[in-house]
């Protein structure tokens, strides 16, 4: 089992990495010739379609999926590798998945799915470039590649997003603002980032420069918020170094506060252009409702959220709890979570910035009694470390949020070797028209609830 540390990068199946921000952020879209743009030749759409062409059948296919256009790019930008299937399908192949998965540790709930699969992204970023007439394009990365593909909107991101990528694309020309060019080094803009708050609608624009100035910045400001009065704030980020990370370390706030809020199962919460934040909110609140609905709390438990990055299912649980303690290796997630508590009036909560096997080995040691414990780690999964001071504290339930089912199965394995057996479990789709598939476990000490 060496090798299972947090530490472990290695992708275990299952498509993208809920953390790897360049991967995340594929997506398909729209063919459609961009404003100052030639239409590239032969991927027009005019004309009647061949039947016999299975370019025509995937594009009839997805139009019978989504209700929309056909996204003639899907296949290069590999954002939503199940287009071509109905949302009814890819819920039946999801849940067949699970079962099998599961199938040793007994019978899962129903796969829960959404009632409107389409525009669930509220995280949208575009990549900033020219094509070959130097017109300036904004898109996605080609799948394994540094090669844009333009686009102006996707079936399965954010739409006012995607309208203010377009319009800021607009503003560049009269502002003298060229993208940035990674062979050459020259020009600005390299992404912009556009984050929308489900609940509260606030709208966050990060521009993303590879140096710190913005010409005219005020008049810019101006002309885009003239477009878009419902832009709450906007973030200059400075990203200087030749990287696939989309976000540098620097960042000045030229317009409102520089985050945004949402709400989740009640709570508030503050979004900054690092945090990690679920990106499909309606599915997010699904989730984290069973989560709780598992915990069964009283009011009475010391609970801990392992893994828990700005904080959240630990801020939802902690009306219901005595305590909770939070723990998280990322120092702005913390700092965000410490902020969450206080814009909620919470004061039975207390976070600590550690690893998180470290950190319950250190709790297991000084012999705290754990009631609840919530664990929601990345891909990796968890840790041996951690799996092993979890037997030894022996709280009463353990509610394990993955995101990764292979890595869900290789640590269910272990705490049932230790004692512990699941009691339910359940697929929840946040990410429809791709592969990925997050879930909820309960186990307890005892027999199988199955
Ligand atoms: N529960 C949160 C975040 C889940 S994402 C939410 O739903 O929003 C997984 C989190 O684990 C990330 O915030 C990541 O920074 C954190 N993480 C990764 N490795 C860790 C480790 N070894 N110890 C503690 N936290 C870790």
């Amino acid at each position: 089992m060496s090798g299972m540390g947090a530490k472990q990068t290695g992708n275990a199946g299952y498509g993208v990495d809920k953390n790897k921000e360049d991967k995340k952020d594929k997506k398909a879209f729209s063919d459609a010739p961009r404003p100052g743009q030639k239409p590239r030749s032969g991927k027009g759409r005019q004309g009647r379609q061949n039947i016999r062409n299975p370019e025509d059948k995937r594009a009839r296919q997805q139009s019978q999926n989504t209700g929309k256009k056909p996204c003639p790019v899907a296949s290069k930008c590999g954002g939503c590798k199940w287009i071509g299937k109905s949302y009814e399908e890819q819920l039946a192949m999801k849940a067949t998945q699970f079962r099998r998965l599961m199938e040793p540790f007994g019978k899962p709930e129903s796969i829960i799915g959404m009632e409107q699969p389409l525009h669930y992204r509220n995280k949208v970023h575009a990549v900033f470039g020219e094509d070959k007439w130097h017109n300036t394009i904004s898109g996605t990365y080609e799948e394994k590649s540094h090669k844009i593909v333009p686009l102006d909107s996707c079936l399965i991101e954010n739409a006012k997003a995607d309208e203010i990528i377009v319009s800021i694309r607009g503003l560049l020309k009269s502002f003298k603002i060229r993208p940035y060019n990674e062979d050459t080094d020259f020009g600005l803009l390299r992404h912009v980032l556009v984050r929308v708050g489900y609940a509260t609608g606030q709208i966050m624009v990060v521009l993303v420069l590879a140096s710190p100035i913005l010409p005219s910045r005020n008049n810019f400001v101006k002309a885009l918020l003239k477009l878009h009065p419902e832009i709450t704030t906007i973030v200059v980020n400075v990203n200087n170094r030749s990287t696939s990370m989309v976000l540098g370390d620097k960042e000045q706030v030229i317009y409102g506060k520089g985050y945004i809020e949402d709400v989740l199962c009640g709570r508030t919460f503050r979004i900054s252009p690092k945090s990690f934040y679920q990106v499909n909110p309606v599915q997010t609140e699904k989730l984290y409702g069973k989560a709780m609905e598992y915990a069964q709390l009283t009011g009475q438990e010391t609970v801990l959220d392992a893994y828990c990055g700005t904080g959240t299912i630990g801020l939802i649980a902690s009306d219901r709890a005595a305590q909770v303690i939070g723990v998280e290796l990322n120092p702005d997630a913390v700092r965000d979570a410490v902020t969450n508590a206080r814009r909620n009036q919470v004061s039975n909560i207390q976070f600590y910035t550690n690893d998180a096997g470290q950190f319950l080995l250190e709790m297991a040691t000084q012999e705290v009694k754990l009631d609840v414990l919530f664990l929601d780690p990345p891909r990796s999964g968890s840790s041996e470390e951690f799996l092993r001071a979890a037997l030894t504290m022996k709280p009463e339930r353990i509610v394990y949020i993955s995101c990764n089912p292979e890595t869900l199965v290789r640590d269910l394995r272990i705490l049932r070797k230790g004692g512990y057996q699941v009691q339910k479990s359940v697929g929840v789709d946040m990410f429809p028209f791709t592969d990925n598939l997050e879930s909820v476990c309960l186990l307890s000490r005892g027999h199988a609830g199955h």
